[in-house]
């Protein structure tokens, strides 16, 4: 296990890093919004991010919408500011199993046409 702060490995039973105090425990670490959240693939209008945020705290998606854009409104150019802060933050939604930098799938190989004799 190594630190997620400054990168050094870190004893089996540390609580902290013993080189810049970060808290050792992966759960404190997950807990952390930014890196449990992500833009999904399905579901997103712009880059996802209101996505992001109803999936996370299990909020509606339209009324979620419905709210950043009025508040888009009343505080301009708050929410566009965070917006592109969110888009910029959160990963892309990554498929199961690949880790980016991951290629986009192949194209379907053209039909074949059927051999004569
Ligand atoms: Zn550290």
């Amino acid at each position: 296990m190594f630190c997620h702060r400054c990168g050094k490995p870190l004893p089996v039973a540390a609580n902290f890093c013993p080189s810049c105090g970060a808290p050792a425990n992966s759960t404190v670490f997950a807990a952390s919004p930014l890196h449990t959240m992500y833009r999904p693939q399905a579901q997103r209008m712009i880059a996802g991010v209101c996505a992001a945020f109803a999936l996370r705290y299990r909020w509606d998606l339209t009324a979620t919408r419905i709210i950043t854009l009025l508040l888009g409104v009343l505080i301009f150019p708050v929410m566009e500011v965070a917006y592109v802060v969110g888009w910029m933050l959160m990963p892309e939604e990554v498929p199961f199993g690949m880790q980016p930098p991951y290629a986009p799938p192949a194209p379907p190989p053209p039909p074949v046409p059927p051999s004569g004799p």
